[in-house]
């Protein structure tokens, strides 16, 4: 992360109600996307099926990774800023309501490695699903890690990039989730590989029921 950057993050800690539009700085009252941007974000709410061994892994998303989408997730991601965060956050609990899953008891997300998070300084996943947590009510929970840091998955086949991820993710000590619901919250989902790993760890420890979930689907 540059100067920059790190400057642009703490100002979004110093001062997170900064209401502008996100994309035109369009001042705006408790919001930060203007109705002419959010025209432009186009909403699917779709789900993805991808066959992974013998499972059918069902994701459900909120936008294509294309456009504006892919914008935000980068301002999250590279810029630090943690307004996006609040956007995406409201989407999701749109999503949660509109689907009826206010019974779900936990909300998690997908890990970072801790090397890299200290790196970026946060981990955008958590970012969102904490915001989604204050905005919808459910609690979110620390469940995962990655124990091993992964090449970059660019360049890699589906085959490569689903063996890549073998054994990287865990479940954290202590956590007891048997028998509940849990959202699970990704940003940007590719092949799929991730978010089944990731399931498969916490159907380890008898959850009732996984949702997946990432705002982005390529
Ligand atoms: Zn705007």
């Amino acid at each position: 992360m540059g100067v920059r950057d790190f400057r642009e993050l703490i100002k979004n800690i110093v001062y997170p109600k900064d209401y502008r539009c996100v994309f035109c700085k369009w001042p705006l009252e408790k919001e930060y996307l203007c109705a002419i941007c959010r025209d432009r974000l186009v909403e699917v709410n779709g789900e993805k099926h991808i066959k992974i061994e013998n499972e059918t892994l069902k994701i459900n998303y909120i936008f294509l990774y294309s456009g504006y989408a892919v914008e935000l997730i980068q301002k999250l991601k590279y810029k630090g800023d943690f307004r996006v965060g609040e956007i995406f956050a409201e989407y999701i609990c749109n999503f949660i309501r509109s689907n009826n899953l206010d019974y779900i008891d936990y909300i998690t997300y997908i890990p970072m490695h801790k090397k890299d998070e200290r790196k970026r300084r946060y981990n955008q996943c958590r970012v969102i699903s904490k915001y989604v947590s204050e905005n919808c009510s459910i609690e979110m929970i620390d469940t995962l890690i990655k124990k091993m840091r992964t090449k970059d998955q660019i360049g890699l086949s589906k085959n490569q990039r689903f063996r890549n991820l073998q054994d990287v993710f865990k479940v954290k000590n202590d956590i007891n989730i048997k028998d509940k619901s849990i959202l699970v919250v990704d940003d940007v989902c590719t092949t799929g590989s991730t978010l089944y790993y990731c399931k498969k760890e916490l159907q380890g420890l008898g959850v009732k029921e996984i949702i997946l979930l990432t705002v982005c689907a390529r």
